[in-house]
């Protein structure tokens, strides 16, 4: 795949901008390039932090991997990576070939990227101001070797920061983002301006998704309303967004994410494990329309 042979006649890769160096033109071609072998990307954000996006990010990457699909995950957290934990990446390295930095792999057709892969030590703090935050997504997105991918899952840290507003930047065709949200969340501005947010860089919102909206009883496996339910609905109604459906709080999700098994490959059978794959559904369903 190179821009020579491409000939799209919209691509703003083909020419090198006035005030761009040939450096910066090489690099931009070369991310675009990649970008163009990776049929959907998607980023997941939540309004603020604790509320599941990460534990989302990773089983929506996962179920569709387990649904045959080639699929990575970039975790551009950069103060709080949690992918590699969740996923028993810890301590991972990557290694750079002749075609880029190769992802680390977390399945047969899961290829994932984190800062944390980068970092000297676990504990490191990673302290970065926005330009340097948007050089690494860009690296991230243009040095590595994401090869053909169906889908580009990118989890996000919390809010509306550098993070999400570079890959939005980076990424000329965002197929849009999930909204993560809580039973308890879901009333705040946050996740509101997560969505104007979305509407101002004309990113389609793909839906919201209430995470932990009651609690599964492992004895009985019915679901008790701790707190009151159907927020994540009335919100996207009233915001005028897809709703994509509700998770609710399981232990062994919590436990999934401390051993590094995705909930959905770790209890493929449950209830829960449906809820997930009927989350992921229309997200499928939206790219076979293309
Ligand atoms: P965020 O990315 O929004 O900060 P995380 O995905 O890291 O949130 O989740 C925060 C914590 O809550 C983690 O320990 C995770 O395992 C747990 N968790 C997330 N969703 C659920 C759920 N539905 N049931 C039980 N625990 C959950």
């Amino acid at each position: 795949m190179d821009c020579k042979s491409c000939n799209s006649a919209t691509c703003t890769a083909k020419n090198r901008q006035p005030e761009e160096s040939a450096e910066e033109f090489a690099a931009r071609q070369r991310l675009t390039r990649r970008m163009c072998g990776i049929k959907h990307k998607i980023l997941v954000l939540s309004g603020k932090g604790g509320v599941g996006k990460s534990t989302v990010a990773v089983n929506v990457a996962a179920s569709l991997a387990q649904q045959g699909f080639t699929v990575g995950l970039l975790d551009v957290d950069v103060h709080g990576p949690s992918i590699p934990t969740m996923l028993h990446l810890t301590g991972a390295g990557v290694t750079q070939s002749e075609e880029g930095i190769e992802p680390v792999m977390a399945g047969p057709n899961l290829k994932v990227i984190s800062v944390a892969f980068f970092l000297e030590h676990p504990e490191q703090a990673v302290i970065w101001r926005g330009p340097m935050k948007m050089a690494v997504i860009k690296q991230f997105l243009g040095e590595v070797n994401w090869g053909e991918l169906d889908y580009l899952i990118i989890d996000s840290p919390p809010g509306t920061g550098d993070e999400p507003l570079s890959v939005c930047q980076l990424i000329d065709d965002m197929e849009g983002c999930i909204m993560v949200t809580t039973p308890q969340e879901v009333a705040s501005a946050d996740v509101r301006r997560s969505i104007t947010f979305c509407n101002q860089l004309a990113v389609p919102v793909l839906g919201v998704i209430e995470n932990m909206s009651g609690f599964r009883c492992p004895k009985c496996g019915e679901v008790v309303n701790i707190f009151s339910a159907g927020g994540g609905k009335k919100l996207a109604e009233e915001m005028k967004v897809p709703f994509l459906g509700t998770i609710p709080i399981e232990p062994e999700i919590a436990g999934s994410g401390d051993n590094g098994k995705p909930y959905v490959y770790a209890f493929a059978a449950s209830p829960t494990a449906q809820l997930f794959e009927n989350i992921v559904a229309p997200l499928i369903a939206v790219s076979d329309q293309e």
